[in-house]
Protein backbone atom coordinates (compact mmCIF):
# COMPACT_ATOMS: atom_id res chain seq x y z
CA UNK A 1 0.00 0.00 0.00
CA UNK A 2 0.92 3.59 -0.99
CA UNK A 3 1.02 6.58 1.26
CA UNK A 4 1.47 10.50 1.27
CA UNK A 5 2.06 12.58 4.07
CA UNK A 6 0.63 16.25 2.92
CA UNK A 7 3.49 18.15 4.33
CA UNK A 8 2.17 21.39 4.32
CA UNK A 9 -0.80 19.90 6.59
CA UNK A 10 1.46 18.43 8.55
CA UNK A 11 2.30 20.22 12.13
CA UNK A 12 4.92 17.54 13.96
CA UNK A 13 2.23 15.93 16.44
CA UNK A 14 3.80 12.66 15.68
CA UNK A 15 0.62 10.96 16.67
CA UNK A 16 1.82 8.59 13.43
CA UNK A 17 4.92 7.96 14.65
CA UNK A 18 3.31 6.32 17.73
CA UNK A 19 0.84 4.68 15.91
CA UNK A 20 3.33 3.26 13.25
CA UNK A 21 7.52 3.89 14.09
CA UNK A 22 8.22 1.75 11.91
CA UNK A 23 6.69 3.37 9.13
CA UNK A 24 7.06 7.53 10.43
CA UNK A 25 9.83 9.09 11.58
CA UNK A 26 10.52 12.34 13.24
CA UNK A 27 13.57 14.33 12.99
CA UNK A 28 13.90 17.67 14.64
CA UNK A 29 10.56 19.79 14.67
CA UNK A 30 8.75 19.46 11.27
CA UNK A 31 11.18 16.57 9.41
CA UNK A 32 8.58 13.74 9.05
CA UNK A 33 9.94 10.60 7.37
CA UNK A 34 8.15 8.70 6.14
CA UNK A 35 8.11 4.99 3.93
CA UNK A 36 5.91 5.99 0.96
CA UNK A 37 5.71 1.82 0.30
CA UNK A 38 3.93 0.46 3.53
CA UNK A 39 4.76 -3.42 4.24
CA UNK A 40 1.41 -5.52 4.90
CA UNK A 41 2.39 -6.05 8.40
CA UNK A 42 2.63 -2.28 8.89
CA UNK A 43 -0.87 -1.56 7.22
CA UNK A 44 -3.46 -2.10 10.61
CA UNK A 45 -0.86 0.45 11.95
CA UNK A 46 -0.32 2.67 9.01
CA UNK A 47 -4.65 3.07 9.45
CA UNK A 48 -4.18 3.91 13.18
CA UNK A 49 -1.80 6.94 12.55
CA UNK A 50 -4.45 8.01 9.57
CA UNK A 51 -7.24 8.26 12.22
CA UNK A 52 -4.73 9.72 14.80
CA UNK A 53 -3.20 12.76 12.87
CA UNK A 54 -5.10 15.81 13.97
CA UNK A 55 -4.90 17.51 11.17
CA UNK A 56 -5.79 14.29 8.35
CA UNK A 57 -2.31 14.84 6.75
CA UNK A 58 -1.96 10.99 5.90
CA UNK A 59 -3.23 9.74 2.68
CA UNK A 60 -3.79 6.02 1.97
CA UNK A 61 -3.43 4.36 -1.62
CA UNK A 62 -6.84 4.52 -2.73
CA UNK A 63 -7.04 8.32 -1.98
CA UNK A 64 -3.63 9.05 -3.55
CA UNK A 65 -4.60 7.03 -6.56
CA UNK A 66 -7.91 8.43 -6.93
CA UNK A 67 -7.43 11.80 -6.56
CA UNK A 68 -10.04 12.75 -4.49
CA UNK A 69 -9.51 15.35 -1.17
S1 LIG B 1 0.33 12.71 13.05
FE1 LIG B 1 -0.07 13.98 11.25
S2 LIG B 1 0.59 16.01 11.86
FE2 LIG B 1 1.50 14.56 13.28
S3 LIG B 1 3.53 14.11 12.45
FE3 LIG B 1 2.10 12.56 11.69
S4 LIG B 1 1.39 13.33 9.72
FE4 LIG B 1 2.29 15.04 10.82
Amino acid sequence: MQIVVDLTRCQGYAQCVFHAPEVFELHGEEGLLYATAVPDDQVERVREAVAACPVQAILLGREVSGGAR
